[in-house]
């Protein structure tokens, strides 16, 4: 009765009732999803209810649909797992639970739905939502409701959110909680790697992915593995024992001490057999490998979400609200997707349905289809992944005429990801027939010493997991002795350089292009590959190395967190690096939950301040006795010449009068990072070899122009390069780049136009980053 008397009161006009539940296979960033429904409906003026254990929070009602408060999701972010509990609910796969269910909504007054899960959940969110004018009928019928009760509720909204570790949906680029799941596998991988390099032994590794084999390409890829088994590229039944034992034994020729796998749970031979790890060890072990099996099973599922899930998580999560709010009846149902890097809405039936051609195609060994539905950038990471791993077996070497000479350089402070790029780079060149060089010791190695040395194929191997420079780098640029510069890429013959780095690899990159007047050996190819840790190189969306730094700060702020919620009303103010570009801790005030973060771009003064001050005093006050809720601010290395850190600190301390405290903490060069994060590692293999590709097309296009007579006719502007030894004339070639990369695209823009149009130079980050 007191509950019928509840649906009385409601009217439209009252604030609209939203539930949010996690469905299915748990995944990292099921927690930060609902913090973020929460706290973006109360935000938009709605409330919230957390519906626990799934569907099963609908079909039972009562304690399972609770109203959650802004303050019941504090400390959400950092949590692995969903603390509102996930289930696989079988009542509401039937008519009879779904019935219940929409009567526990309604006697709630919740007439929308957020559910976040993988596609067998949003399929039956979308059944329920079809459904519900029936079901809501029926309620009437049989007597639950009268139709002056229902009249609110005669159409229910549901939005779909994607937590999957798997990444099998299609309609976005990723899923909440893959990219954790990778970084697990990485985690694990690398331990798993020193024993293994220990005993020479092999390794063969289990991950999760029944249908979807992007865990294991992405392991495979980030691990340096020698082979993997995936579901949409089946290996072929009769020949992969042959081919598996051929590549293996050639890497232990070349001095590899140690063999890994990765098999996806769902692999499969072209017959559609399936491929078990003990069929993989066997082999192996008829190799005369000493082998071990590890299935990684739920560790990978486990642990707290990493930066990215925790931003995806966010931003989706409020995404999903303001969806509730804009859907109208006639409206498909959305799910919320990243494109692009671009948080967008999708039609979720769509998605589901393209989802599960996948699984048919496979079934129906239409494997080019299977690999083509996945998301856009699957095809291009298998290809990375054969010409790192398996494209020492000269089946892809080019024809003398076009063989390069390649160096790459590191310029700047190091990064976690400058190794990983290195290596895909040297592994893709000498997989074509190229010849790779490293410069040692930045530009300065270059000109004092001429310290540049091929690389061979053991040499870089190892690299794809280890931090800082092995390379050497420093923040020299070539203008130091541009003549010293030029005389040893002339000397050792070099037809195209890779400059890996932040503002100031940019920023020589900008240099060799302006000196090729004088010194035209510089009209060779030569690339920017932006790493950095501050991601202020101008003209990219991202830089690798900023990754991983996220990651080491999103560590450092849960454990500052954590320490400060254990003592009695800490604040702690932290200052996190980025020069004068505020994206890291932009980035890592949203990723940590900070109450105030403080950026170059936007301007601290007593006024922000105070309105962080009064901020604070509310948060306090709405912690409802709870004095142990450590806070966070940001601020970045060069927020303010005036508002330091520690004055920062000092203010809050003035303004606390003693009911609160506060502190700094300043994680320095921890942020560059001991080991790069799993996105840095695929993104750098993916980089590295765009910009190898850049300098093969430019050197075939260089060829063309070079056989077309016409062409130098027309041209006025000549210059000079130099062809395996011979001075030749070209034209002025916008060959001098940057690898710009957009959301998941990339391409290559003239360095020239970069530096005039979107470059601050005194600031050094770009025009356009607020
Ligand atoms: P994962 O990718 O982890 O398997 P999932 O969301 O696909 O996640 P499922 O077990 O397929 O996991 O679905 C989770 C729950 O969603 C089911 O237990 C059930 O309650 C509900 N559900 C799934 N499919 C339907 C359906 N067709 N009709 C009604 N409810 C469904």
């Amino acid at each position: 009765k007191e509950k019928e008397a509840e649906v009385d009161t409601r009217t439209k006009n009252s604030k609209k009732r939203i539930a949010v539940l996690t469905s299915g296979g748990d995944s990292q960033g099921m927690c930060a999803v609902v913090r973020a429904v929460v706290r973006a409906g109360i935000y938009l003026n709605c409330e919230v209810f957390g519906c626990y254990e799934g569907y099963s929070g609908l079909v039972q009602g009562g304690k399972l649909l609770k109203k959650l408060e802004w303050g019941d999701v504090r400390g959400w972010l950092s949590l692995g797992g969903t603390l509102i509990g996930t289930a696989r609910c079988m009542e509401f796969r039937e008519r009879e639970g779904r019935l219940s269910a929409a009567k526990n909504m309604i006697l709630r007054g919740i007439d929308a739905l957020v559910v976040c899960g993988g596609d067998g959940s949003l399929t039956g969110a979308d059944l329920f939502r079809s459904e519900w004018p029936d079901l809501v009928k029926e309620l009437v019928t049989n007597g639950t409701f009268t139709d002056k009760q229902v009249e609110p509720y005669r159409n229910l909204t549901i939005v779909g959110l994607v937590g999957s570790i798997d990444n099998d949906m299609a309609m976005t680029d990723h899923t909440i909680g893959a990219f954790s799941s990778l970084e697990r596998i990485c985690e694990m991988v690398d331990f798993i790697d020193s024993t293994a390099a220990s005993h020479s032994r092999a390794f063969v590794v289990e991950v999760m992915g029944r249908n979807c084999g992007w865990l294991a390409l992405m392991a495979g890829i980030c691990c340096g593995a020698d082979y993997i088994f995936i579901p949409e590229r089946p290996a072929k039944a009769e020949s992969w024992k042959q081919s598996l034992k051929e590549i293996c034994l050639r890497h232990r020729a070349k001095g590899r001490r140690k063999t890994t796998v990765i098999v996806a749970e769902g692999a499969i031979d072209d017959n559609l057999q399936k491929i078990t790890s003990e069929n993989v060890e066997e082999c192996l072990v008829e190799m005369g490998l000493d082998t071990r099996i590890t299935q990684l099973g739920h560790v990978q599922r486990g642990g707290t979400a990493v930066a990215f899930d925790r931003f995806l998580a966010t931003v989706q999560g409020v995404e999903a609200v303001k969806a509730v709010l804009e859907n109208t009846p006639s409206t498909p149902s959305p799910m919320i997707g990243i494109l692009n890097n671009r948080v967008v809405r999708r039609p979720l039936m769509e998605a589901v349905k393209l989802t599960k051609s996948v699984a048919t195609a496979i079934s129906e060994k239409r494997f080019d289809d299977a690999m083509g539905l996945r998301d856009s950038t699957f095809k291009e990471y298998y290809s990375n992944f054969l010409s790192i791993s398996q494209g020492d077996d000269n089946q892809n070497l080019l024809p003398e005429s076009k063989r390069l000479k390649v160096a790459i350089i590191h310029v700047g402070a190091p990064t976690a990801a400058l190794n990983a790029a290195t290596r895909a780079a040297v592994l893709y060149l000498l997989s074509k027939g190229h010849e790779a060089y490293g410069i040692q010791n930045g530009f300065t190695g270059l000109i004092r010493h001429g310290a540049i040395r091929p690389l061979s194929w053991i040499d870089v191997e190892e690299w794809h997991n280890l931090g800082g420079s092995e390379l050497g780098t420093n923040r020299s640029l070539p203008s130091l002795d541009m003549g010293a510069v030029a005389y040893h890429m002339q000397a050792n013959h070099i037809q195209g350089l890779i400059v890996i780095g932040g503002f100031e690899g940019y920023q020589a990159v900008k240099e060799l292009r302006d000196a090729r007047e004088q010194y035209p050996i510089l009209s060779m190819p030569i690339v920017c590959l932006p790493s950095t840790v501050s991601n202020n190189v101008p003209g990219t969306e991202y830089s690798i190395g900023s990754d991983t730094c996220l990651n080491v700060l999103v560590n450092y702020c849960d454990a500052v967190k954590q320490s400060a919620s254990s003592s009695r009303r800490r604040v702690f103010v932290i200052e996190v690096q980025g020069g004068n570009c505020g994206y890291i801790a932009a980035f890592c005030g949203l990723v940590t939950g900070a109450l105030a973060v403080y950026t170059p771009e936007v301007k601290v003064n007593l006024k922000s301040i105070q309105e962080d001050m009064d901020l604070l005093e509310k948060s306090y006050a709405n912690d409802h006795g709870d004095e142990r809720s450590g806070k966070i601010f940001i601020r970045n290395e060069k927020a303010s010449k005036v508002y330091t850190t520690e004055l920062v600190a000092n203010i809050i301390k003035e303004a606390a009068h003693g009911r609160f405290e506060s502190r700094t903490a300043i994680p320095g060069h921890v942020q560059q990072g001991k080991i790069p994060s799993s996105m840095d590692r695929i993104s750098a293999v993916r980089f590295a070899i765009k910009a190898c590709q850049f300098i093969e097309e430019d050197n075939e296009e260089t060829a063309a122009k070079i056989t077309n007579a016409d062409f130098f006719k027309a041209e006025k502007d000549l210059r000079y390069t130099y062809k395996h030894g011979k001075k030749l004339e070209i034209a002025k070639g916008q060959n001098a780049v940057l690898c710009s990369i957009q959301g998941t695209s990339v391409c290559f823009k003239d360095i020239e136009k970069v530096w005039n149009e979107h470059t601050d130079v005194v600031g050094r980050k770009g025009l356009d980053m607020h």
